[in-house]
């Protein structure tokens, strides 16, 4: 009966796409480069402290969703908090990024509105799209020609949503928001921004990629899983927007709220990313990184975020790179198609300000030992 699932599964291993979950011993390797946990904030012993005393307070679970048991004063100071940061009137809570996506993006298309989408965008942001039932269309990555191309084609239409990452998780590319932010102004469209990997790490202050460019997007979403060290997702907007969402987003209301040692992690991190100022050293690492597997002729694209992608080429070589990293206590992953296009595998190396001087010799030790002239 499920002879067709097996052969599947047999067409996957064969061509080197089989995912297997990576063993829980590789959380006991010498070295992990591979973490969304840019800042090192998810074991901070501060954020571990804050979150402790969350959940003494206000329990493990939130236990309803905010429109009915679920609001406490802790969800509204964080909504107020990324607010402040993100330097919009307004923010709301979801359980994740991926949710806040998909929340916001159903809630704002439907049938009646074309989402240009750029084609790099992650997979939560393609699934909300699809699931949303606009017109979608799809334009070639960060190709500012080809999306106006697109746009000149519909400039009539009345709904009309730009999509797009702020940092492509894959590539550690920015968008140019700059220029995006001109064309939805010429075609009169909202753009809406994905800014799970820039959140903590891009501008000068770390307030992201809308920071880095002096933009203003319509909304802006966010995780909490990544430079904040926590969990859950959120998005940044104007009042008129956020009300909306209350109103029309399914993930929002029907959802258990955020849960309270969430809260108190990203109060934390909140703050520590304010005042510490972890993304810049941070960015200096990443830098010198690139720099150093350049020299070794491997292909690595110039960047400034602390995504490092190591272009391997086909699946099969992808793998044995991380299966020889693994053997020299090192683990970054083989990113491979569908999430990433055909031939273009890599290892997706990233780095943390917390990876100490020893850590960073030990990833260029390996690499220099795996170097394609070695
Ligand atoms: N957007 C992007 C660009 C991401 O990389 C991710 C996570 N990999 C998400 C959204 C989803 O965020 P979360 O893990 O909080 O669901």
């Amino acid at each position: 009966m499920i002879q067709w699932l097996k052969d599947e599964l047999n067409k996957r291993e064969k061509s080197s796409l089989y995912r297997r979950l990576p063993s829980p011993t590789m959380q006991n390797l010498k070295v992990i480069a591979s973490s969304n946990n840019y800042l090192g904030l998810a074991k901070d012993e501060r954020v571990l402290h804050a979150a402790r005393e969350m959940i003494l307070k206000y329990g493990t679970g939130s236990t309803g969703s905010r429109l009915t048991t679920g609001n406490f004063d802790i969800h509204e100071r964080l909504e107020k908090e990324l607010a402040h940061f993100k330097g919009t009137e307004a923010c709301l809570l979801y359980s994740s990024g991926y949710l806040a996506n998909l929340g916001v993006i159903t809630a704002l298309a439907d049938r009646d509105t074309i989402i240009y989408s750029d084609e790099y965008n992650h997979a939560s942001i393609i699934d909300a799209c699809r699931l949303s039932g606009a017109c979608i269309i799809v334009y070639k990555h960060n190709d500012m020609i080809d999306l106006e191309r697109k746009m000149r084609e519909y400039k009539n239409h009345f709904k009309k949503l730009i999509v797009t990452d702020g940092v492509f998780s894959m590539d550690g590319d920015l968008a140019p928001l700059d220029q995006l932010n001109n064309l939805k102004e010429k075609y009169n469209a909202l753009l809406i921004v994905d800014d799970a990997h820039g959140t903590g790490v891009i501008g000068s202050c770390g307030r992201g990629t809308s920071e880095h460019f002096s933009t203003k997007p319509d909304v802006i979403i966010g995780t909490l899983s990544k430079a904040l060290g926590s969990e859950g997702g959120f998005v940044c907007s104007n009042k008129t927007i956020i009300h909306y969402l209350i109103q029309k987003s399914r993930p929002f209301i029907f959802q258990t709220s955020l849960s309270p040692g969430n809260i108190g992690a990203a109060l934390k991190s909140l703050h520590i990313i304010q005042t510490e100022k972890r993304h810049v050293m941070l960015k200096e690492k990443a830098n010198d990184m690139r720099h150093f597997l350049r020299t070794l002729n491997y292909s690595v694209p110039q960047g400034m975020t602390p995504i490092i992608p190591i272009l391997l080429g086909e699946a099969s070589v992808a793998l044995q790179f991380q299966k020889k990293l693994l053997e020299l206590g090192l683990f970054i992953p083989a990113i491979r198609p569908p999430s990433v296009p055909e031939h273009t595998s890599r290892l997706r190396c990233t780095l943390m300000f917390t990876h100490s001087d020893n850590e960073i010799d030990w990833i260029k030790q390996a690499f220099q030992s795996m170097a394609p002239d070695a």
